[in-house]
């Protein structure tokens, strides 16, 4: 991990839950963080007195390219280029394939795979002009993008994360081909408990963490830094955690 101080991390989805806990994580061992999110007041609020890393907050909705864009630009002129791209931003939305208004949809894909691909394919050819070649790129999957969906409800979402596992083995091609050292890993967490069940009619998250074993966001967070710490050698294409006991959404 000594190798990353000093150096940038972005992690997108930056306000909350597991992209909070990642900031916080990466600004104790020492990496300059630029978290992205449009509530740039709670990313502001992440910072820690006496931490070795520095905190930078941009805001933008990784829905609009451009905003992803001037995030980049930003990143190049301030402080120098991304070395770590998290791609964490995303949304659950509501998933039913036979009730869901097309609006919804879009905004799933747009947000979990268009917003990650945009931002990884920013990241790694800044990194190929930088001559960076111990860069990492982490997507926040889930579980949800190796299992078929636990429930209707979740059916666009589980697509989407089905989307970023290809999109991670796609990544780890091409930078083959290119003879980059840059890693890629996907981590599926399990349920973690967090605000993204806040804005669901479908799912009543009460329910959910009252009846079902959960992760805290910190878990995921050390989940990041054990794969940044391995030696560059070591990648880690995918790694699964899920809480002791875990049961499917569906079952509640
Ligand atoms: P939260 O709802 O707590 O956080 C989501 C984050 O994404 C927020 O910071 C939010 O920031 C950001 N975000 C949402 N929409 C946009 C947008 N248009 N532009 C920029 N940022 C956006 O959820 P989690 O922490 O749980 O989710 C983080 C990741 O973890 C997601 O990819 C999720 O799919 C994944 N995950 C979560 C699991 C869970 O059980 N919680 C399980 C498995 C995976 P803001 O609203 O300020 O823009």
């Amino acid at each position: 991990m000594e190798r990353y101080a000093g150096r940038v991390a972005l992690v997108t989805g930056a306000s909350s839950g597991i992209g909070a806990a990642i900031v916080q994580a990466l600004l104790r061992r020492g990496i300059t963080v630029v978290g992205l999110a449009r509530r740039v007041d709670r990313i502001k609020a992440l910072e820690i007195k006496g931490a070795p890393g520095k905190l930078y907050a941009v805001g933008g909705d990784v829905r609009q390219e451009e905003d992803i864009l001037k995030a980049f630009k930003w990143i190049n002129e301030n402080v120098g280029g991304v070395d770590i791209l998290i791609n964490n931003a995303g949304v659950l939305g509501y998933s039913d394939l036979t009730v869901a208004p097309s609006e919804e949809w879009k905004k799933i894909l747009e947000i979990n795979v268009m917003g990650l691909s945009i931002c990884t394919r920013e990241a790694v050819q800044g990194m190929l002009k930088r001559g960076v070649d111990d860069g990492f790129i982490v997507h926040i999957s889930s579980v949800a993008g190796i299992l078929p969906p636990s429930s209707s409800s979740i059916s666009m979402y589980a697509a989407s994360k089905h989307a970023v596992q290809v999109l991670t083995e796609g990544l780890r091609k091409d930078l083959l081909e290119k003879k980059s050292g840059i890693r890629v890993t996907a981590i599926c967490p399990g349920l973690v408990k967090t605000e993204i069940m806040d804005n669901s009619k479908e799912i009543d998250k009460d329910k959910v963490f009252s009846q079902l074993p959960y992760l805290e966001p910190e878990h995921i967070a050390n989940a990041v830094v054990y794969v940044l710490s391995q030696p560059p050698i070591v990648n880690v294409p995918q790694l699964v955690i899920q809480p002791v006991g875990q049961r499917r959404i569906s079952d509640v």
